[in-house]
């Protein structure tokens, strides 16, 4: 059975406040441990599935647009020896202030490049200093340029929304800029900012969790009420409505046939493998994830195949992921899953919500209603 690989590359210019991934500095001492020990891992992951075909390979971080064209081949090696690779997608996430014409002739050449996701954010001077980004406007219109240039290139952008002192006009004023790029595929997210430190801090020596949530703090006393946040994603349906976008799952749009394959595996609940500081994967039922910090992650994959932290999936998760899609769950897949006795406490939770009007049924499919998307935490609480 063919599967989706997911690759994580944790490595960053800065390191942005509000971000939670598993992350780390491009210049760490551990760089070329880190890649050694990733293409380790590779190898040792494809040997125990038995060299299956990639479906979709998904290059994630962090940011994989740092990494150099001598890496990326090395990658490639490493991918060819343990997977049989005939992906459909390739998708690289790129930062603006990082894509070159180099760079992404690389992942082309070697990785067999589809698709680039641009992490935009905004595109508004204002906007990119309140998220305290390093990269201005001008950087994200001249990676477009350059992804338009290469050709064939499915394009995304990312985007940001509720931003300290983003005002409604600012939002729309955003993604009406961002609609005149054109690109294939938007995904608009709100700024949530945890306020509790992830395992990657220790990666970060000096820029240390006590500064971090200082700024937080600041930064979501600045941020627009929920109400005017709510009103501005409703913004987003409209007007990416009305440029040709099909809303598809909760924060993401895309024009027809540009739906990114590699997340439509992640909410359908497919098996994929992640590899990578910090990467999940969810193989036959059992999701499993690696180490956020980069000296135990190496240690780790180091010594052989090490025991990975792991749980059995659920039904609840399962119809939280497929909820977040325009074409929802359809209540007898659990059954045949999980059991009838899972499907059913499930359909008896979501029940419990009729006359909310935040779900629609049809027989056995259920999906979100345009309120059920504002509010699709009081959905899945149920679910939890
Ligand atoms: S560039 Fe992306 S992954 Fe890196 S710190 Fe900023 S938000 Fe996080």
């Amino acid at each position: 059975m063919p599967i989706s690989l997911y690759v994580h590359i944790p490595f960053c210019a800065a390191r942005c406040p509000y971000c939670d991934f598993a992350t780390a500095p491009a210049s760490t001492p551990l760089r070329d441990r880190y890649l050694q020990t990733l293409a380790r891992e590779i190898a040792l992951r494809g040997a125990d599935l038995g060299r299956p075909r990639l479906e979709t390979v998904y290059f994630g971080g962090g940011t994989p647009s740092l990494l150099q064209p001598s890496e990326v081949e090395a990658l490639r090696r490493a991918l060819d020896d343990a997977f049989d690779v005939r992906p459909t997608e390739v998708t690289l996430e790129a930062n603006p202030e990082t894509l070159d014409a180099k760079r992404l002739g690389a992942f082309r050449t070697l990785l067999g490049l589809t698709r680039v996701s641009l992490g935009a954010q905004s595109l508004e001077a204002n906007g990119l200093r309140a998220l305290a980004r390093t990269h201005d406007v001008a950087d994200v219109l001249r990676s477009v340029e350059l992804v338009r240039a290469a050709g064939g290139l499915s394009l995304n952008l990312d985007l940001i929304l509720g931003w300290p002192g983003q005002s409604r006009d600012a939002w729309r004023a955003d993604l009406e800029r961002a609609v005149r790029l054109g690109p294939d595929h938007l995904s608009c997210y709100p700024l949530t900012l945890l306020h509790e430190p992830e395992q990657s801090v220790v990666n970060w020596p000096g820029s240390g969790w006590p500064s971090l949530a200082r700024w937080r703090s600041r930064a979501a006393a600045g941020q627009p009420e929920d109400d005017v946040v709510a009103d501005m994603y409703l913004d987003a349906e409209r007007i990416l409505a009305g440029a040709g976008y099909a809303h598809y799952e909760i924060a993401n749009w895309a024009r027809p046939g540009h739906e990114s394959r590699h997340n439509l595996v992640y909410w359908r609940d497919g098996d994929w493998v992640g590899v990578g500081l910090g990467a999940h994967s969810h193989l036959g039922g059992t999701r499993s994830w690696n180490d956020g910090r980069l000296a135990t992650y190496i240690e780790r994959w180091s010594a052989g195949a090490p025991e990975l932290d792991s749980r059995p999936g659920d039904a609840a998760e399962t119809a939280i992921l497929a909820l977040r899609l325009r074409e929802g769950l359809r209540v007898t897949e659990l059954a045949a899953r999980y059991g009838a006795p899972a499907a059913d406490d499930v359909r008896d939770r979501l029940r419990g919500l009729d006359g909310a009007g935040l779900l629609r049924w049809r027989g056995e499919r259920v999906s979100l209603t345009r309120r059920g998307r504002l509010l699709s935490n009081e959905v899945f609480v149920r679910l939890v």
